[in-house]
């Protein structure tokens, strides 16, 4: 590897640090991608420069194909798909690791070369490990894309075969660390196929709605394979990305599960939602629900001074994005001062609510994270819940018997009044009674969200 290409993979390297950190805010985030986007192009073309082994033609087709696809999938992707599509995209990644330690193996093995420690453990560490990432998000993918059940599916004895399953899997890395590969065939097959077979059967147990944070771990598999193929070729951009994506996949991982008060054990191994979605109550159901009028709900906006909106699942599901901003540009001139509430885990994926509401141009700094949006629930007039439920449950709080109990959650329920948008009494994705419907601050406005507040609009005219 000559001078130039070290020096274009620093530069790269320089691009993708400086992108990550600008995906810090949504604020920087567009120019964050753009930069990762221009190292990944400066590695590229010096790799194309510098290396002649391949077939343009080859390279050319299949950078045509990933255009393609790239594009018109990004374009069509509906926010709520947004998940499935990550982990669609993250699995090739994945996968794609997989493959070239595959074909290092087979192509070294058949010409007799013999490995050092470091090699072999690279390639078989990156197999393994794609592997689980390659089939565990096809499986995430289904799931979330309800081709298959997104409830966990369980059977007696399974984390015992896993845990089985995976230490025969190290035993046969250790035996192929060990003997001559070119007699060993039979058990680098073995070992591909256990591989692949465990990102199936880890992801199976896991439910539907916990998918996103095994997406993110997935993904900081995907990392963590990237950069062990980097060892195998020697390159040193492919270290660098794969330890940026496995530390930033981690870190996020971690943010999810704090957000959610559950050890990422729980998420792995717990099952959750087997039993308790669908439920219909553990939390107080005896209390009375008092329904509202959008000319109700019109009017005590419009008089308000200052107005909490809270966005939860429901308002991606209902893509009621523009509606929301419109309402809010319309309470401005009456002097009603609207700001938004976020929770961290709100929606399905790690800043779902903000890339919403980014797409509606709702400015940034209208934007307030729970820690900052929670002390000002006293002091607000009316809290305006659309398509929100779990992440404004005041039983995580007091009900010590409750699965959300210990989730840190937006406190709506000690503002001065509380309007609900959602269509019916169904729970949210944990599957249990919200205590703050039946709260006698709190009104009900049934209805799909972007209908509702498109109701909400043309009333206001007539305020
Ligand atoms: P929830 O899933 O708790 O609730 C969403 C609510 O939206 C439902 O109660 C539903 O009620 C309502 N809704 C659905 N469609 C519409 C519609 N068209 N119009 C109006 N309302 C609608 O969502 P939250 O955002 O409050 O909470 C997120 C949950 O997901 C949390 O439990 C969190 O732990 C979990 N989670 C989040 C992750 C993340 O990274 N964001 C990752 C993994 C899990 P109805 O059917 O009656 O309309």
């Amino acid at each position: 590897m000559n001078n130039l290409t070290q020096i274009a993979y620093l530069l790269t390297s320089i691009f993708f640090i400086l992108g990550v950190m600008r995906l810090r805010s949504p604020a920087t985030a567009r120019s964050g991608n753009l930069l990762a986007g221009i190292g990944m192009a400066i590695a590229v073309i010096a790799v194309l420069i510098t290396d002649h082994h391949f077939s343009f033609i080859l390279i050319g087709l299949a950078v045509a194909a990933g255009v393609i696809v790239g594009t018109v999938s990004a374009k069509r992707v509906r926010m709520t798909a947004m998940p499935q599509m990550v982990a669609l995209f993250n699995g090739m990644g994945g996968g794609a690791a997989a493959l070239v330690s595959i074909g290092e193996w087979i192509r070294s093995s058949s010409a007799g070369e013999s490995w050092t420690a470091t090699l072999s453990i690279s390639a078989l560490f990156t197999i393994l490990i794609g592997s689980i990432s390659f089939t565990g998000s096809v499986v995430a993918f289904a799931k979330l894309q309800e081709w298959i059940t997104g409830r966990p599916i369980t059977y007696p004895g399974q984390k015992a075969v896993n845990a089985l399953l995976f230490a025969a899997a190290l035993v046969i890395a250790v035996i192929l660390m060990f003997a001559d590969p070119s007699a060993m065939w039979a058990a680098f097959l073995i070992f591909v196929i256990l591989s692949l077979a465990l990102g199936v059967l880890v992801t199976l147990p896991i439910g539907g709605a916990d998918m996103p944070v095994v997406i993110s771990l997935l993904n900081a598999f995907t990392g963590l394979a990237a950069a062990a193929t980097g060892f195998l070729l020697a390159n040193n951009v492919l270290i660098i990305a794969g330890a940026l994506v496995g530390a930033s996949g981690t870190i996020l991982t971690q943010q999810m599960s704090r957000a959610m008060n559950r050890p990422i054990a729980n998420i792995l191994f717990g099952a959750f939602g087997k039993v308790s979605a669908g439920a219909s109550s553990t939390g107080d159901s005896d209390g009375v629900v008092q329904p509202a009028t959008v000319e109700d709900v019109a009017m005590l906006l419009a008089y308000a001074r200052r107005v909490v909106i809270v966005p939860g699942y429901g308002l991606a599901v209902a893509r009621a994005q523009q509606e929301v901003r419109q309402l809010a540009d319309k309470l401005a001139p009456r002097g009603v001062n609207v700001i938004y509430g976020i929770h961290p885990v709100a929606g399905r994926m790690p800043g779902h609510m903000n890339v919403l509401l980014a797409e509606a141009n709702v400015p940034y700094d209208k934007l307030y994270e729970m820690e900052a949006v929670n002390p000002e629930f006293p002091e607000t007039d009316v809290v305006l819940v659309i398509g929100a439920n779990d992440v404004t449950n005041p039983a995580a709080r007091n009900e010590p018997s409750s699965p959300l109990y210990g989730m840190p959650v937006l406190n709506v329920d000690q503002a001065r009044r509380i309007i609900v948008l959602k269509r019916s009494m169904s729970p949210g994705f944990a599957g249990i009674d919200n205590p703050l419907y039946t709260n006698p601050k709190t009104n009900m406005l049934f209805g799909d969200a972007k209908e509702t507040v498109g109701q909400l609009l043309r009333a206001l005219d007539d305020v």
